[in-house]
C-alpha cells in the first residue's frame, strides 16, 4: 500500500504551498490542456478529490515547475505518486488511450514509449540495435517482467486484460 494524499504532501512540501501560481505559469502542458498544478496542490490540500482528476495525467514530468518552486514544493515528484495512487485505488485515466498503449508496449515489449519508425531508422543508420530498451530481446527475461506486471494487475487496472 502506497502513501496516503495527507503523506504524499508532507513528503513533497506541499503544505508549504503559497498558491502563487507559478508553477502553472510555467508548465508548458497547461498551455495546451487544463492542467493547474497550483490546483492540484489546493485540492490535495484541501482533501478534495484530486486523485480522481484526470489533468493529473497531463503532466509530462519535465520537473519545470518544481524546478521553479519558491517554497521548494516538489510538485512533480508529488504528481507521480497521486498518479501511483489513483491507479492504486482503481482510479485509472480514461480521457485518452495513450496510458494504455504504454503499458501495452510496455507488457510486450519492456519499453514503455514504443519507437517510431522513423526513430528505428535512424538508430540503424548510426549502428544502434532498432529497440532502445530490449527487455524483449531475451525471452524469458520478458516473461518475468509480464509475470511482475501480473502480480501487480497493472494490465488489469489498465484494463487491458
Ligand atoms: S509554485 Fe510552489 S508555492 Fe507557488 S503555487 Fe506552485 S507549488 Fe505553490
Ligand atoms: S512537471 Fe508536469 S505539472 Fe510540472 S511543469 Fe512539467 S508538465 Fe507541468
Amino acid at each position: 500500500m502506497g502513501k496516503s494524499v495527507k503523506e504524499i504532501l508532507i513528503d513533497g512540501n506541499g503544505y508549504a504551498c503559497i498558491q502563487c501560481g507559478r508553477c502553472t505559469g510555467s508548465c508548458p502542458s497547461g498551455r495546451e490542456c487544463s492542467l493547474r498544478t497550483r490546483k492540484l496542490i489546493h485540492m490535495a490540500r484541501m482533501g478534495m478529490d484530486v486523485i480522481k482528476t484526470e489533468e493529473l495525467w497531463d503532466c509530462t514530468t519535465c520537473f519545470t515547475c518544481q524546478e521553479r518552486c519558491p517554497k521548494e514544493v516538489k510538485t512533480t515528484d508529488m504528481i507521480i505518486e497521486l498518479r501511483n495512487l489513483a491507479v492504486e485505488e482503481g482510479y485509472f485515466p480514461t480521457m485518452s488511450d495513450v496510458p494504455k498503449i504504454i503499458i501495452k508496449s510496455l507488457y510486450d515489449t519492456g519499453a514503455g514509449q514504443p519507437l517510431s519508425p522513423e526513430v528505428s531508422k535512424i538508430r540503424a543508420i548510426i549502428g544502434l540495435k532498432k529497440e532502445a530498451y530490449d527487455v524483449s530481446t531475451n525471452a524469458e527475461t520478458l516473461k518475468k517482467f509480464q509475470r511482475l506486471l501480473d502480480g501487480l494487475e497493472i494490465t488489469k487496472k489498465g484494463g487491458l486484460r
